[in-house]
Formats: C-alpha cells, structure tokens, sequence
C-alpha cells in the first residue's frame, strides 16, 4: 500500500506537493482496500493557495462576464463528457451505488449549467429619478477569494454547488474537500484547468480540520461556503465569522416523514425505501423517521418491514447492491451503537436487511424501528447510516408537532391523496426542503437548497439566486450629470 503516492494540490494551475506533516490513507468502502494517501495540508499550503487565489482575482475579475461563462460551458462539456468516470471514482472513494453516483454527478452538472446563466443572473437594477435629475444603479460585484469546504457523502455534486457559481461571478476558489474522499475533486481540478480557467482561479487542497482552521483565520480568503455535520457548521460559522468573512455553513439534519392512512402505499413505500436506504442512508435529505398517522400504521409498517427484510446490502460496484457499505468503520460502530440503543431505550425492531458478504467492507444491513417515541435519541440525533424509525401519531397535527420539535429542519414530506392534508402539512412544517408525495425533496439547481433551524447557519444559501447573491457584492451608485 505504501507504493500509492500521495495526492498533489493544485494551486496557481499547478499540482504541488503538500508541505504538511503527514497523510492519511484513502480506503475503498466497499472493501477495505487502500485507494489513496491524501496530505494533511497545513498552515503555508494555504498561504500559499491563497497568494495565488488573490493574485488571479485581480486579473479574473476584468474578464467580462460572457467569456467566464464560456469557460463554465467548457467545463460543463467536460463533466458530461467524463460523467462516468466521475461517477466510477465517487462508487470507488464514497461507496454509493453506481446509479446513485451516476444521479450526484447529473446534479453536479445542473449546477453547473445555472452558473453558465450569470451573464443574465448577474445582472443589476436601475431606478430613474431617485430624485430630480438623480439616477441609481445596483450592481453585483466579486467578493474576491472564496473557500468551499465540502462533505464526504457527495464528492462531486457539492464541490459542483460551489466553484462555478462562485468563479462566473468573478471570484477566486479554493476548494478543501473531504478528506475521506479526494479522488473526485482531483478530477474537477484537472477539468477546471482543460477548460482554460487562468491559473489561481480554481485551487484543490487536501487536508483535514488543521487545513480548514488555517483557511477560516486567513485574512486572504473573504467568504466560506461550507457543506457538513452540525458541530463543524457551527465552529465554521462562528469561527469565520470571527474573522470577518461571509459565511453559510449547511449542516447536519433529521428528516420526519407523515404518512397519512390515504397514503397511496404501492407508490409510497417505494419512495420512502429509497429516502432512507439509499447512498446507505447517508444522505441529508434522507428519511430518517416515518410519522405514522393511525390508523394507517400497521398497514404502512408491514408494508416496509416486508421490503426491508430483503433489501440487499453488498459492494457499492456490484449490480445487485441496493445498499451500500457506509464510509468508514468507525461510522460504522457509532450507526451499530445508534441500533444498540435504540433497542435499549425501548424502540422494537421489525426488520433486518439480509446479511452482506463477509468480508472487509464497512456493512451496515438496514433497519427498521417500529414503536420509537420523539424523546428517545434515535428519533432526535442524526444517525447518517440505513436505519429508519417509525413514530406512531394519531393525527396530522400531532404529526406536525413531532416533526417540529426537531432542532433540525432540512427537509420533510408528506405521503397523501387528500390536498388539504398536503396544504396543512407544507403551511406548518418548520423544514425548509418540503415534499408532497416525494422522499427526497431536493430542490433543483436554480432553487437555493434551504436548510432551517439546526441545519443551517447563515442567510443566503447554497444554489438558486441566493447563491448568486453569496458570491457577490452589491454597489448601489447615485449619479446625478451637471
Ligand atoms: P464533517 O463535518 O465531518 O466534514 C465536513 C468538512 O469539514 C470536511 O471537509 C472536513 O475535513 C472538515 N472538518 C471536519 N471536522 C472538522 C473540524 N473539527 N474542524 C474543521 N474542519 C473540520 O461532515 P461529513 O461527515 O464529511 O459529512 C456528513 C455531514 O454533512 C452530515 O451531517 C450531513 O447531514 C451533512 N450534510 C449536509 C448537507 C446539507 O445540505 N445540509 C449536505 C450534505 C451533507
């Protein structure tokens, strides 16, 4: 194993080696094996990524707006063209499925293409006559030097959410990924530079939380975008605001959804299976508590018990695999602790997926709870692994206000045919990503992706105008001609 060389960063439109004290090795979830040794980038990485960043801003920000675009085009041509190569490294470094892989890379290309639209997203506002004679005009300007740092559970979607929006304004970007997973940001690198983007606008560097807290204290770096778990959102978000940057830090979440006892199960249950279980559960957006209203419960849970029992669990690359291994092993002992407790604390499982391969891959079979009452910690923490609890309500508001006590509010749905259950439900629920009769209710690229509550710090969020909006200054000018 000690053959694979370590990664490189990439920085000024170069692939440097790291100076940092040591790596860390990259296993294969699906089965243990090593993949790659990413550096533990330090302190004068980020120096010097960012000299580089600031430098390229001066010069990217004078390129008209069209011709940055048509480098995001290229860039865009050059993500569909690879899309299964991308697709192949996220199944290989993350674990997902090769159909879920293939469906975050789409997502990634999406936003791309948003970006490719700032000529007209960018645009500003004129009002005459402010007063006699005195005319205003807001524009939209660069921040200047942005740093995204993004999560393990999407390498190529997420790292997508960010750098091209945040170039086609004009700015500068250093990209961190995770360090769990640094195949396919590599691979970004390399297309960002095809696709003829000036040295120093796109910078990759590797590294773990030593890396982020040099980029949060560096006073090069103006704004953070930063995808991840509750507690780091919260150190990046007060740390960076700290410092006197921008920041919005997407966070952990809890996802209830309301099944009503109208619920067309046939096409539900397909729906809530695939929220929870897919990508292993390891998914923002994915179900995590099903609020069962009375007296639909026992109908709706043999239904997903049922499914569950031969749901298989298996190598991300196999055919046959519909729920991958988790990302690491120690992920994994916290999920079987999460199961363990559950149990303890009362909670009654009713189904278990069929055993995996034995073998080294990181396996969690899927688990269904039955029984699980809204204090216990299973229903209130997240787990981020193929479990799925089922709370039983006895009506929509008392649904409603389980699914509110959350200190989380990512995402949420209801399963019904009645539209006015559907309309109550969308009017009360305190999440910000909402599904009628949809599992995964995420919102495409030219929506902001908006967590509430303690999924999200910050104002503007990722994606969609507010994006926009994130990566630029307003300057509103005041002109009046003697
Ligand atoms: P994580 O918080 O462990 O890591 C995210 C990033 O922060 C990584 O780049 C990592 O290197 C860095 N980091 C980790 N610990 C740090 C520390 N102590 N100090 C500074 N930096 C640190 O998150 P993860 O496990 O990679 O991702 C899964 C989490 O992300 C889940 O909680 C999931 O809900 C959340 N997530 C949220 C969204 C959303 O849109 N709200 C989307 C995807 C994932």
């Amino acid at each position: 194993m000690t053959d694979i060389v370590p990664l490189e960063n990439f920085v000024n439109g170069a692939w440097v080696r790291s100076t940092g004290p040591d790596h860390l090795d990259v296993p294969d979830p699906s089965d243990g094996s090593v993949i790659a040794r990413v550096p533990r980038s330090g302190a004068a990485d980020v120096d010097l990524a960012v000299r580089a960043a600031r430098a390229a801003f001066r010069r990217w920000k004078e390129v008209p707006v069209a011709e940055r675009a048509r480098r995001v085009l290229a860039l865009r041509n050059l993500l569909e063209a690879h899309a299964d190569e991308l697709a192949r490294t996220v199944v290989r470094e993350n674990g997902k499925t090769l159909d879920e892989a293939r469906g975050s890379v789409r997502r990634g290309i999406e936003a791309t293409e948003f970006a490719a639209s700032a000529p007209t997203t960018l645009q500003g506002s004129f009002l005459e006559d402010v007063s006699p004679g005195v005319d205003s005009t807001l524009l939209r300007q660069p921040v200047g030097v942005v740093a995204g740092i993004t999560p393990f559970n999407f390498p190529v979607m997420i790292p997508l959410w960010m750098a091209p929006l945040a170039v086609v304004c004009g700015n500068a970007f250093l990209l961190k990924p995770s360090e769990r997973v640094p195949l396919s940001a590599r691979l970004l690198a390399t297309w960002f530079e095809e696709a003829g983007f000036p040295p120093g606008v796109f910078n990759l560097l590797h590294g773990d939380a030593a890396a982020v807290d040099a980029i949060l204290a560096h006073p090069g770096i103006d704004a953070v975008s930063f995808v991840g778990s509750a507690p780091t959102a919260r150190h990046i978000y007060t740390t960076a605001a700290a410092h006197g940057k921008r920041v919005q830090a997407l966070a952990g979440a809890k996802n209830h959804l309301i099944v009503m006892p109208d619920a067309d199960l046939d096409r539900s249950v397909p729906a809530i299976l695939s929220s929870a279980f897919g990508q292993a559960g390891e998914r923002c957006l994915a179900a995590s508590v099903i609020v069962a209203v009375e007296p639909g419960g026992d109908r709706l849970v043999e239904r997903l018990a049922t499914e569950v029992s031969r749901l298989p669990t298996g190598p991300a690359g196999r055919p046959d695999t519909v729920v991958g291994p988790v990302i690491r092993p120690d992920h994994r002992e916290r999920v079987l602790r999460w199961i363990r407790d559950g149990e303890t604390a009362g909670a009654k499982v009713v189904a278990r997926g069929p055993e995996p391969p034995a073998g080294p891959g990181f396996y969690v079979p899927p688990v269904l709870f039955d029984h699980v009452r809204p204090e216990m910690p299973i229903a209130q923490e997240e787990v981020f692994g193929p479990v799925l609890s089922v709370i039983r309500v006895g009506s929509l508001d008392e649904g409603l206000d389980v699914a509110n006590r959350s200190r989380f509010g990512n995402a949420a749905a209801i399963f019904t045919r009645d539209g006015r259950a559907a309309r109550e439900f969308v009017h009360r629920i305190e999440a910000g990503m909402v599904g009628v009769n949809i599992g995964v209710p995420a919102p495409a690229a030219y929506f902001p992706f908006v967590g509430w509550k303690g999924s999200f710090y910050g104002d503007l969020h990722a994606t969609g105008r507010d994006a926009i909006e994130f990566y630029t200054r307003k300057k509103v000018v005041t002109t009046r001609w003697f």
